[in-house]
């Protein structure tokens, strides 16, 4: 298969879970553009970069070496070699990867990488982005959306049952920075389909997504 799937949407709206489902289902490789930014800021943190320089960040942005693996049931991301797939995962990472995702380089970079992943197609991308700038002629394209509670009650249990009230702080905050920057805001994408997953179980989106491929 060559298609291209665009999956959109802020964190905790089921992206990484409905991606990766509908990737094992139809055979599709799968990647997760949210980890390579996560990734990025993990490097610059790790050099001492001040994130909150976009010049800094601009400057260094090129040395970095990301790489992601795109089997669904196993993804795997690299930060020079090193295995960061837990540690992108950080409160540290959270705080930072906003502002980081605002530099234009950066997108730049990374756009490079994920254009590469898709190739030929055959492929799930996951992001904020994917069907208006990474991939604009995805076949499907697929905005995900759910209430502010229920994704952090999500995101609070993926992170192993942090506290909802905090994780919802922290993710509204990204979503407010996500949304308002003049880079790459995320917004719905020209042709996207919009599935609000509140109501709906993990299985159900899939379902869904699975459909519209197939339609
Ligand atoms: O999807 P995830 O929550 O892991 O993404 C982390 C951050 O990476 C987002 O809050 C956003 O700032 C950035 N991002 C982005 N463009 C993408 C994917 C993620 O700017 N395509």
């Amino acid at each position: 298969s060559t298609i291209v799937v665009a999956i959109d949407g802020p964190s905790g709206s089921g992206k990484s879970s409905t991606s990766r489902g509908v990737a094992d289902r139809l055979g599709l490789r799968y990647l997760d553009t949210g980890a390579q930014f996560r990734a990025i800021t993990w490097w610059l943190l790790r050099e001492g970069v001040d994130i909150h320089d976009p010049e800094a960040v601009a400057a260094r942005v090129g040395e970095a070496e990301i790489e992601s693996g795109t089997d669904p049931l196993a993804p795997t991301i690299t930060a020079d070699g090193e295995d960061v797939s837990v540690a992108i995962r950080s409160e540290a990472v959270n705080a930072a990867v906003s502002p980081v995702s605002a530099v234009p380089e950066v997108r730049t970079r990374l756009l490079q990488l994920q254009r590469e992943a898709i190739g030929e197609g055959g492929i799930v991308v996951e992001g904020r982005d994917i069907g208006s700038v990474v991939a604009p002629d995805a076949q499907v394209k697929v905005y995900l959306s759910a209430d502010p509670e229920a994704r952090a009650v999500r995101r609070a249990l993926e992170e192993g049952g942090s506290d909802v009230s905090a994780t919802q702080e922290s993710l509204l905050a990204r979503d407010r920075i996500d949304s308002s920057r003049t880079t790459a805001p995320l917004t719905m994408a020209e042709g996207a389909v919009h599935i609000d997953t509140t109501m709906f179980t993990l299985d159900e989106v899939i379902d869904q997504v699975v459909a519209l491929v197939e339609a």
